[in-house]
């Protein structure tokens, strides 16, 4: 076995092109291919790293991530004269969306409860396994007459996947602008197999992929409480109106869970935009996390939360910006390059 190595900027070019070939090329009937790769490319994240070597995904946790995507999708698209799910599929409506769709209303729409149901939750995310395990994952990697296996070797190795080296490392790398190849497809489909119900509608995206509401209304007192009134980020006392503030931002990487959230101004929330915070918020928001009782909080008004993963994330989006030499968001309009302090910051635990 030789040692894992990170691709070489020309195997990173390649493995673009692939990427993009897939998306361009690759005959959708289902969304689940775009499931599938959006699935693959948020493990990365959490489980990956950056060393370029091999990652084996277990088809489970596959499916997980496919019943996340899916469950804002599911509830009824309301347009001006009629309301109805969308359509997710060319021919009736897909199998996991219909799944989806009942526990969707069995569980009124939270997500938090139906995980905390495990026995049903084990018992769909394994029902979706299935359906990865036929379906999608043998089939994305066909364009036309072409097989691009880049991603992975179409062979079965039971419940799990064993994505190639290099793999994790471009996934990781180019995590944002290849989810937004995905996300700028996914939604093309939809506008493409839903005419009617679609004609006036301008911000489909943000319904199918936007953070849920209730998620980040939840929270809002709790942490409130926690932070004694202030806001996060300039620990100013905050009057009336409060955002409820992703730390890593949502548009860098999809994360919902209780760690995440900070509550800050409007005007800090809007300045800090989808920039990572400067290492002196990151220290602050590390410490904060540590705060004795707050998973029993989290969990006390049915909010999702994993440190573990968090941090992760975090580690992630910081060495992202690490890499490119760029900027963190301080205070107001000003920004500054990210120092080298953040990795022992995020070491602490
Ligand atoms: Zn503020």
């Amino acid at each position: 076995m030789s040692q894992p190595r990170p691709p070489s900027p020309s195997e990173q070019l390649e493995f673009l092109r692939s990427f993009q070939r897939l998306l361009d090329e690759g005959s959708f009937v289902a969304t689940y291919k775009f499931a599938l790769l959006h699935a693959i490319a948020d493990l990365c994240v959490l489980q990956g790293d950056d060393s370029g070597a091999a990652l084996e995904l277990a088809t489970f946790d596959i499916a997980e991530h496919f019943v996340r995507l899916y469950w804002p999708q599911v509830i009824p698209f309301m347009a001006s004269e009629e309301e109805a799910v969308l359509r997710q599929n060319t021919g009736r409506q897909a199998q996991v969306v219909r799944a989806v769709r009942e526990a969707h209303e069995h569980y009124d729409g939270s997500l938090a409860s139906f995980r905390h149901d495990v026995a049903e939750w084990t018992h769909l995310v394994r029902s979706v396994q299935r359906t990865v395990e036929v379906m999608p994952l043998w089939k994305v990697q066909t364009v036309g007459s072409d097989r691009l296996e880049f991603l992975y070797s179409n062979q079965d190795h039971g419940h799990s996947v064993r994505l190639e080296p290099g793999v994790a490392y471009c996934l990781r790398a180019f995590y944002p602008m290849l989810v937004d190849m995905i996300e700028g497809a996914w939604s093309h489909f939809i506008q493409r197999h839903n005419p009617r119900l679609l004609k006036q509608v301008t911000d489909l995206r943000s319904f199918l992929f936007g953070s849920e509401r209730a998620v980040l209304d939840a929270p809002r007192f709790l942490l409130r409480d926690v932070q004694e009134g202030r806001c996060f980020y300039c620990t100013r006392p905050i009057a009336a109106r409060a955002d409820v503030d992703h730390f890593i931002p949502w548009r860098r990487y999809p994360l919902d869970l209780g760690h995440n959230l900070v509550l800050a101004h409007p005007a800090c929330n809007s300045k800090k935009s989808d920039l990572l915070a400067a290492e002196e918020h990151l220290e602050r928001w590390v410490e904060r996390n540590r705060t004795s009782g707050l998973e029993a909080s989290f969990e006390g008004v049915g909010i999702r939360h994993s440190l573990t993963a968090t941090l992760r994330v975090a580690a992630w989006a910081y060495g992202q910006v690490h890499k490119a030499g760029g900027q963190v968001w301080v205070a107001g309009t000003e920004l500054r390059p990210l120092g080298v302090r953040w990795d022992e910051v995020l070491a602490r635990r």
